[in-house]
C-alpha cells in the first residue's frame, strides 16, 4: 500500500505546535512573536501568497505587520524599510516577498536582512550554516525544511544507509535540501540538467526529491519500488477536461503512475506546498525564542 503523504495535515500539526510555542513565549517571557511581510507592486499571485502568510501569522498569535509598497518603490526606499524593521525590537522575522518588480535588485535587499530575522532562510549566513551542518544556529529555508519534515515522517530522523537523489540544484531549494539529507546521514546525489541518464540515477534513490519545474517529468520507471517520493514542483498545465481555458496544478512527478511504485509520495497540490508556510511560522517563533535568550523549540 502506498502512503499518500498529507502535507496539509502535517502542516496543520506544525502550526498547532507553533501556536503553543508562541503562547508559551508570551506567557512566560512576555514576548509576542512578530512577523513583518513586505510586498512591492501589484502581482496578484504574490498578493495572494502574502495575505495567506499574514493571515497564518495572526492565527499563530503573532503580531503580523504587512507593508504594501507601490510598484514604483525605489531600491533605496525598500532598503530603508528593511533597515527600520531590522532595528524594530517587536519584529522577529522579516520576509520580503519575491519576485520583486524588475527595476529592483532582490539580492542586496535579502542580504541586508539581519540573519537572525531572515525567516525565509535566504541570507548567505543561514545558507552557510545549513551547508556546514549547523542546523541549530541558523534559520533553514522554509521549503526544504518542510520537505525534510515529510521525509522524517516516513523514514525517521536517521537516514543512514539510504540513497537520496535531489533533482534540481537551486540555492532556494535543491542545494539546502541536499545538505539537510546529507546531515541526516543519507548518501546524497544532486542531479540537474547536465546529469547523464537521470532515470537510472533516480532508480537508485530510496528518497527521491524532484524540484525542477517540469510538469510530470519523473515517470514510474524512474522510481525504485518502495521509494519515498517528494514532489516540490508546482506547474500549471492546461486542463481542457475541466472546460475551455481551464488549467490545473501538477508537480514534477507523474503522480498516478509513480504512486503505483513508490512506498510513499506527496501529491501536488497538498504535499510540500502547505509545509512552506508552516515552516515560515516555525522559523519566526524560533527567531523570537532566540532573541529572548531561550532555547528554541524544534519542529
Ligand atoms: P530553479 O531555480 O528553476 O531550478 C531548477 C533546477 O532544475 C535547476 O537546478 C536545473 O538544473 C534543474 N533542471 C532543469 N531542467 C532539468 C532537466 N531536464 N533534468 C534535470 N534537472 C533539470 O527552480 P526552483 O526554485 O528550485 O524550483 C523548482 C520547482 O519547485 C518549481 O516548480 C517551483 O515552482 C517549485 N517550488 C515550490 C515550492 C513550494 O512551496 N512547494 C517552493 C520553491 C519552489 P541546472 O542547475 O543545471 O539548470
Amino acid at each position: 500500500m502506498t502512503t499518500i503523504i498529507d502535507g496539509k495535515q502535517v502542516a496543520a500539526s506544525v502550526i498547532d505546535a507553533v501556536k503553543a510555542a508562541a503562547g508559551k513565549l508570551e506567557q512566560e517571557a512576555g514576548v509576542k512573536t512578530g512577523l513583518a511581510v513586505v510586498i512591492v507592486g501589484d502581482d496578484p499571485a504574490s498578493h495572494a501568497y502574502v495575505s495567506s502568510k499574514s493571515r497564518m501569522a495572526k492565527e499563530c498569535g503573532f503580531t503580523s505587520i504587512q507593508h504594501t509598497l507601490p510598484e514604483e518603490t525605489t531600491q533605496e526606499e525598500l532598503a530603508a524599510l528593511v533597515e527600520k524593521l531590522n532595528a524594530d525590537e517587536t519584529i522577529h522575522g522579516i520576509l520580503v516577498q519575491l519576485p520583486l518588480p524588475k527595476h529592483l535588485n532582490s539580492e542586496p535587499i535579502i542580504q541586508s536582512i539581519l540573519p537572525e530575522k531572515d525567516v525565509d532562510g535566504l541570507h548567505v549566513v543561514n545558507a552557510g550554516k545549513v551547508a556546514t551542518g549547523d542546523l541549530e544556529g541558523g534559520l533553514i529555508s522554509c521549503t526544504p525544511a518542510g520537505a525534510m519534515v515529510l521525509v522524517r515522517g516516513i523514514r525517521g530522523d536517521d537516514l543512514s544507509g539510504l540513497n537520496a537523489v535531489v533533482i534540481g540544484r537551486s540555492n532556494l531549494f535543491g542545494k539546502p535540501m541536499a545538505a539537510l539529507l546529507l546531515n541526516a546521514n543519507a548518501t546524497v546525489t544532486s542531479a540537474h540538467s547536465r546529469t547523464k541518464d537521470l532515470a537510472a540515477t533516480c532508480r537508485n534513490a530510496d528518497i527521491l526529491v524532484a524540484a525542477v519545474g517540469r510538469p510530470q517529468m519523473v515517470k514510474a520507471d524512474w522510481v525504485k519500488p518502495g521509494a519515498t517520493v517528494i514532489d516540490v514542483g508546482i506547474n500549471r498545465i492546461p486542463a481542457p477536461e475541466k472546460g475551455e481555458g481551464k488549467s490545473r496544478l501538477v508537480g514534477d512527478v507523474a503522480f498516478d503512475e509513480c504512486a503505483k511504485v513508490a512506498g510513499a509520495i506527496t501529491p501536488v497540490p497538498g504535499g510540500v506546498g502547505p509545509m512552506t508556510i508552516a515552516m515560515l511560522m516555525a522559523n519566526t517563533v524560533i527567531a523570537a525564542y532566540r532573541k529572548a535568550g531561550l532555547k528554541a523549540p524544534r519542529f
